[in-house]
Parts: structure tokens; C-alpha cells; sequence
């Protein structure tokens, strides 16, 4: 701790969620706190833009009822969420649609996939003995409590699900695809503690959306603290443990300073962090006069062209002002000349309509989406380092809302044990 007065505020550097949810726990304890965000509303990574009566969230995102943290934190009916089925569509390499569903959820779907019937179209599903290999796996992750699957050995999900026999036709028929819009890498090169940790909070929660779209969770996390604690447009250009320097050249005091943004922020503003390779995607909205698929089911790509597409107006009739549909779709990687015309091709036979009316009503790509989650990741890092300064944000945990949120939560926690400690 520095020795400025008990009575200078905490800093709290970046309001995504693990900036805010670090300053709900500093104000619950009594500190006086103050969250500078460098853009112009909170959020971070989580934010939802109005364009042309549209609800764009940067990037497709889904929420998850099941995340310990929003379990705890969040008010879910403040949310007014709208779930997703609790399955995919998976376009297959032969032209066909298959339907992967939770079979304690939809038995009926179920019974489906496993008699090998498709959506439609040509091709055969893995069929129920090559599923079947899920069985032991799901039941594991259903079951098992987290702190088992963090100690399980750490192997790239790739090796993971070979060393669980499951064949190839279901790591490349459905798993992969799946996995890839997930993780945002397709080779499964992510630790497999991860993924036994996603698995187990798709198994267990509801992926739904937000009525006023993903950017309503940090909002509310702000509401919830008191009016003032976040400054909005105040970037950070320097700090030390005893306060902050604007980008503007004023400075502040702190008693503490939380530095809460992304990875590569956190880098420049507190040198010695190690690096963190990142994964980038961009994600694609269309409005189109019909909806191309009347559910809100997400559909994958076997061929792994896309990540995955969404008619979201489907999930949340809001996401749109006028009734149109708006539909959503990710890619790995950047924005190209000539990529959304090929994409609109794509589309065109995942939806089996005409896709050249569809009015592309934005893009967004974002570097840094992700922290590359490859072996060996701790899936917990402490908020203290060297320079007396606090650390948090998904990079120091893992890429998602539930790890960005603990990673807060555990700062929190630490820095209040350091300003007790006599
Ligand atoms: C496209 C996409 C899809 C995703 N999908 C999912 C999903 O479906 N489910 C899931 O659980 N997770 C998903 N995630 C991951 C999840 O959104 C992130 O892990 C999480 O939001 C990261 O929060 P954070 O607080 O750690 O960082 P950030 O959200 O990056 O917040 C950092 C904040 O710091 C601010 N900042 C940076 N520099 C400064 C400075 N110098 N001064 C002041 N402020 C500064 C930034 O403006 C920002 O507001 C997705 C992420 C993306 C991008």
C-alpha cells in the first residue's frame, strides 16, 4: 500500500466487468472509488450500439444463466433475457442441416438426431454409437464441481477429446464448429480445463440475450454503483500505486490503483506484464425484409466458412425497431475487401435463400476479442504485481464474462486484505 490518506479514493482504471464488479465490492466494503473509462459509456468489450433502429452488440455474444459470478451479481429480470433453443443447426459438409440438442432438454429432438434424421437435406448424422462417446464426457462436466475440472490434466481440447475417444465425425461434424465460435480459434488449441469448464455452463445454463442487448449487463453493474463513482472519456496515459495521469496531463491520487483494462492496455500501463497473444473476429449484421429461419437456433457451418450466424431478431424481437430481421454473423479474423459479398454466398446456401437484398447494416471487428486460452493457462491470476499497482480483466483469468467478473472479484478481495493488514 503507498502511503496516501486513508481518505483518497481507489482507483479503478477501465469500466468492462471486471473494472466494475471490482468497484462494487471496493464500495460495498466502504472505500470511496473511482472507475476512470476511457471510452464513452462502460462496458468494454460488452457494449450494445442504436443504428437505423437496430440493437448492435459489438460482436455476437450470447449471455449465460449458469456463470457463478452472474448468478451472484446479476438481476436477471432487470435483464428481460430472451433464450436461445438449447441446441444448434449445423450445416453438413453434403448440404444437408442437422440438429444437435441437449437431450435432457428436447428428448424429442433428440430422438431425432439420434435415429440419424436430419433437418433436411442430403447426409447422415454421426449416428447414436458415435454420440453416444459424449455420454461419459457431459456427464462428467454436468456433475463434477468446477474445482474438480480445474485439476483435471491440462491438454489442448483437441488432445482432450481424443483421449475421450470421441470420433472424429463428432469432433468434426459438430464439436469443432461449435467449439470454434466459442473459443474464436478452430484448430482446438485451447486448454481442455477450459473447455470442460465451458461445456459444463452449456450443459447447466440458458444462452439468451439481453431484451436491450448485451450491453444492458455492465450497465446494470454501473447502476449499481453510487451516481458519480464512473467517469466516462477519462483515459489513463501513466500510473504508479499512488495515483494516475490523465491523458490530458492532470493527475489524481489514489490510495490503490486497479488497473481493469484489456491485456494489451494493462501491458503499457504497467510494464513487466507478460504478453498475452489475442484472437480477432468480426462480426457481420444484416437486415433482411423475411426472417431466413423461423427459431432462434444458432446455425454453424461444418466447412467452418463462418464461426456461426443468428437471426437475433428471432432470440429478441428488440434487436429490431421496424420488424425487419436482423441477422448476425462471425468470422475469424479481420474485414477484407470482397469478404462480405463471398460471406453473403455463404449465407445464401447455410439459409437457402437469396441473400443479395440483404441491407448490410454493419460490421465490427475486434482485435484482442479473446485471450488466447492455449496450455498451460491459470485459470486464476493474482490482481497484486510487483509495482504495487492491481491487475484485472479476463487475461488474468479466462476470456469470458464469468472469468473477467472473478477476476474483480478476486482483486477486490486481495486488495482489501492488503489495506487491512496492519
Ligand atoms: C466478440 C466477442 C464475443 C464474446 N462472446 C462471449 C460470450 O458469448 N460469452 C462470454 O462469456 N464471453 C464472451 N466474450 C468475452 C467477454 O466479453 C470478455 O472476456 C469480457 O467482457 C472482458 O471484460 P474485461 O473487463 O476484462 O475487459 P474489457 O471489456 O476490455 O474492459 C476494459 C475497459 O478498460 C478501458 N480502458 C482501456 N484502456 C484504458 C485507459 N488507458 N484508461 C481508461 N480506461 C481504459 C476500455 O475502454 C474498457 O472499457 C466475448 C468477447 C468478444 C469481444
Amino acid at each position: 500500500m503507498n502511503g496516501a490518506d486513508a481518505q483518497s479514493p481507489v482507483i479503478v482504471v477501465g469500466a468492462g466487468l471486471a473494472g466494475l464488479t471490482c468497484a462494487l465490492d471496493l464500495v460495498r466494503a466502504g472505500l470511496p472509488v473511482r472507475v476512470l473509462e476511457a471510452a464513452d459509456e462502460v462496458g468494454g468489450r460488452v457494449r450494445t450500439d442504436r443504428r437505423d433502429g437496430f440493437l448492435l452488440d459489438r460482436g455476437f455474444q450470447v449471455f449465460n444463466t449458469s456463470y457463478p459470478q452472474v448468478k451472484r451479481r446479476i438481476e436477471l429480470a432487470r435483464l428481460r433475457l430472451r433464450p436461445f433453443t438449447p441446441g444448434v443447426l449445423i450445416h453438413t459438409a453434403e448440404g444437408g442441416r442437422l440438429r444437435f440438442t441437449d437431450p435432457t432438454r428436447r428428448p424429442s429432438d433428440a430422438l431425432a438426431l439420434l435415429t440419424g434424421k436430419q433437418d433436411r437435406g442430403p447426409g447422415q448424422g454421426p449416428g447414436p454409437l458415435a454420440l453416444a462417446a459424449l455420454g461419459p464426457l457431459c456427464a462428467l462436466d454436468l456433475l463434477a464441481p468446477p474445482r474438480l475440472l480445474k485439476r483435471l490434466p491440462e491438454l489442448t481440447t483437441r488432445e482432450e477429446l481424443a483421449r475421450w475417444r470421441v470420433p472424429d465425425r463428432v469432433v468434426d461434424g459438430f464439436l469443432r464448429p461449435f467449439l470454434a465460435g466459442v473459443f474464436l480459434e478452430d484448430d482446438l488449441d485451447t486448454s481442455s480445463r477450459m473447455f470442460h469448464l465451458t461445456w459444463r455452463s452449456m450443459l447447466r445454463g440458458t444462452l439468451t440475450l439481453p431484451a436491450d442487448g448485451m450491453g444492458a449487463v455492465p450497465r446494470q453493474l454501473a447502476e449499481d454503483l453510487p451516481p458519480g463513482c464512473v467517469e466516462r472519456a477519462s483515459p489513463v496515459a501513466a500510473l504508479s500505486a499512488a495515483g494516475v495521469t490523465f491523458a490530458d496531463g492532470s493527475a489524481a491520487d489514489a490510495r490503490a490503483v486497479v488497473v481493469a483494462t484489456d491485456a494489451a492496455a494493462a501491458r503499457s500501463l504497467v510494464p513487466g506484464l507478460p504478453a498475452v497473444a489475442t484472437r480477432t473476429v468480426t462480426t457481420y449484421h444484416h437486415a433482411a425484409t423475411r426472417s431466413p429461419l423461423r427459431e432462434p437456433t444458432l446455425l454453424l457451418d461444418a466447412r467452418r466458412r463462418i464461426l456461426n450466424t443468428c437471426v437475433l431478431t428471432e432470440v429478441a424481437p428488440t434487436y429490431s425497431a421496424d420488424g425487419r430481421a436482423l441477422i448476425s454473423t462471425s468470422v475469424l479474423g479481420t474485414d477484407a475487401p470482397g469478404r462480405e459479398a463471398a460471406l453473403r454466398e455463404v449465407l445464401a446456401e447455410l439459409y437457402a435463400t437469396g441473400t443479395r437484398d440483404w441491407e448490410r447494416v454493419g460490421s465490427t471487428t475486434v482485435a484482442g476479442a479473446l485471450p488466447a486460452m492455449v496450455p498451460p493457462w491459470p485459470l486464476s491470476r493474482t490482481g497484486r504485481t510487483a509495482s504495487g499497482v492491481y491487475v484485472c480483466g479476463d487475461h488474468r483469468a479466462t476470456g469470458s464474462v464469468q472469468g473477467a467478473m472473478a477476476s474483480g472479484t478476486r482483486t477486490a478481495r486481495e486488495l482489501l486484505a492488503d489495506l487491512r493488514r496492519p
